[in-house]
This record gives structure tokens, C-alpha cells and sequence, in this order.
């Protein structure tokens, strides 16, 4: 059982859908204050609403620096203080060598990588003042772990968000600021409605524990390294994946 939260204050980045809103809703859960953080202010709302009183939504682009300290400014005023950040904004649209142009490459970086620096700079005045932080980063295993075709782009910003932490951690643990990551696999969103049985069964073949993962996998793990129990941890990475990238081979997975 860890020790109550509540009354702290997290910024859930890309907390409209997906990943982010079960990281927000269960922060919220959790007691938190909740600010939601998506593009779309009204979307970034709804999901506030659904928690209650203790949350707000909040349109920003955190590919920008204004953007993330107009984030980091409204969770100050509102509620005082950021003790958490959870930096899960992302993007992963699919392109290949020879067709990936540069403004699709540099628009994965600056929304998945860039967001991440600019984030964090954005929360560690907050931070700082308070004399503690928790900054927890969503990866993901494909980059640092695993490759998918149509997605270089992608695996690069998610390998460097890591590259990224592991130097962070460094510079912030005299601020008594941790910083780690939960790098998910395949995990069941909104945006997998809709795909096809048979996709979703290819998918759950390949993973050992043989279904996709649930959002509340991720939040679950975040929720850890914002704990107070996770505080001697940082620059560290969980992978939440159900056992997805132990396999050796598909001959591994046809033997269990
Ligand atoms: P999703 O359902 O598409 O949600 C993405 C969220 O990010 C939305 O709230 C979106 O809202 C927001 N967003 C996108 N660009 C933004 C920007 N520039 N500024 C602010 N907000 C922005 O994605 P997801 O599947 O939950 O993925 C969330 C994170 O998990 C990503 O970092 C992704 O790489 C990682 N991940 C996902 C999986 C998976 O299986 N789903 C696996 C591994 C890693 P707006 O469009 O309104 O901005």
C-alpha cells in the first residue's frame, strides 16, 4: 500500500485520450490535483470534469516553450505547486525510409522528444522552490527496445526521451527531483477501435501474457515512481508490456 498522495498536484501531458487520460484519471483517483494537458482545451476539460473539482483542463502545445510554461503557470496558480509531471505527450504517425521527409521527422522529434526538455524546464522552477519533484516520462519499447517498420522517426525520439532522462536524473537529484520513465508496449486505446479483430489477434500473439495491455497498466506504473516509496529511484526505466519483448523468436512463442 503506498502512502496517500493526496493533495499533491500532477501535470498529465496528452491527457485527453489514450494513455494520458488513465493517467490522469487515476492520479485523480489517487487524490491529486489534476491538470490535463492537450492541444484541445475542450477535449483537455472533459477529462478534468470527469475527475471532479481537484482538476482542470488546459489547451497547450508542448512541442513549444510557450506552450509548456503557460501549462506550468496555470498549475501554479491553481493549485500552488507542481510536485509531479507525467510527460506522456506523444505522436507516432507512420512513414518509411525513402518517403519520411524531414518535416515528418522533425514533427515526431519536436512532439515526442522536444515536448520532454521542454516540459521538464517548464515544471523545475516550481520544483526547485519546493525542494522536490517527480517527473515521470512515457517511452515506450519500441526505440530502446524493439524496431516497427514506418516507425524510425518514432523509435529515435522515444530512445532519446530515455538518453534524455538518464542525464536529467543526474542534474536534478541534488534538487531532490526524480526522473524516470514506463516504457508500454502494445496497450489498448480509443485509437485501436475500430482496427479489426484480426489485428488485435496478431498483436495478442506476439505477447506472452496474450492480451493487450490496459492504460491503467501505464497509470499504475507512474503512479509508482510519483510515490513516495520510489524515492531513492531515478533515471530508471519500467517496461510495462505483459512480457511482449522476452521472446527470442516466434518459435519461443510457439513452444509455450
Ligand atoms: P493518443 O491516444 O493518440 O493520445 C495522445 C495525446 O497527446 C492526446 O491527448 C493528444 O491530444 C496529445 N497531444 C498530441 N500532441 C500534442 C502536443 N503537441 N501538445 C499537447 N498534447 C499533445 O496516444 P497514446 O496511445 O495514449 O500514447 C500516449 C503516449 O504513450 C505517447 O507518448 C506514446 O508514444 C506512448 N506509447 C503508447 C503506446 C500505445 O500502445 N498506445 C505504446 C507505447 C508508448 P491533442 O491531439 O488534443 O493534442
Amino acid at each position: 500500500m503506498l502512502k496517500s498522495l493526496q493533495g499533491k498536484t500532477v501535470i498529465v501531458t496528452g491527457a485527453s485520450r489514450g494513455i494520458g487520460k488513465g493517467i490522469a484519471l487515476r492520479f485523480g483517483e489517487a487524490g491529486l490535483n489534476v491538470v490535463a494537458v492537450s492541444r484541445s482545451q475542450s477535449d483537455a476539460e472533459a477529462i478534468a470534469a470527469l475527475i471532479g473539482p481537484n482538476a482542470i483542463g488546459f489547451g497547450a502545445d508542448v512541442s513549444t516553450p510557450e506552450g509548456c510554461q503557460a501549462m506550468a503557470a496555470a498549475a501554479v496558480e491553481r493549485f500552488g505547486g507542481i510536485d509531479v509531471l507525467c510527460a506522456n505527450a506523444g505522436i507516432f504517425p507512420a512513414a518509411k525510409l525513402g518517403e519520411m521527409t524531414a518535416a515528418d521527422f522533425d514533427h515526431v522529434i519536436n512532439t515526442n522528444l522536444r515536448s520532454t526538455f521542454l516540459s521538464v524546464s517548464a515544471v523545475l522552477p516550481a520544483m526547485t522552490k519546493a525542494g522536490q519533484g517527480r517527473i515521470v516520462i512515457t517511452s515506450s519499447i519500441t526505440g530502446p527496445i524493439t524496431g516497427f517498420p514506418g516507425w524510425s522517426h518514432y523509435g529515435a525520439s522515444k530512445a532519446g526521451q530515455l538518453g534524455f532522462m538518464r542525464t536529467a536524473a543526474i542534474e536534478l537529484a541534488p534538487k531532490n527531483i526524480t526522473v524516470n520513465a514506463v516504457m508500454p508496449g502494445n496497450i489498448f486505446t480509443e485509437g485501436l477501435d475500430g482496427i479489426g479483430g484480426d489485428y488485435i489477434a496478431k498483436m495478442e500473439a506476439s505477447i506472452p501474457m496474450r492480451r493487450l495491455g490496459v492504460v491503467a497498466d501505464i497509470a499504475n506504473a507512474a503512479l509508482f515512481f510519483a510515490s513516495e516509496e520510489a524515492n531513492y529511484i531515478t533515471g530508471q526505466q519500467i517496461v510495462v508490456d505483459g512480457g511482449q519483448v522476452l521472446p527470442e523468436s516466434m518459435g519461443a512463442l510457439e513452444a509455450m
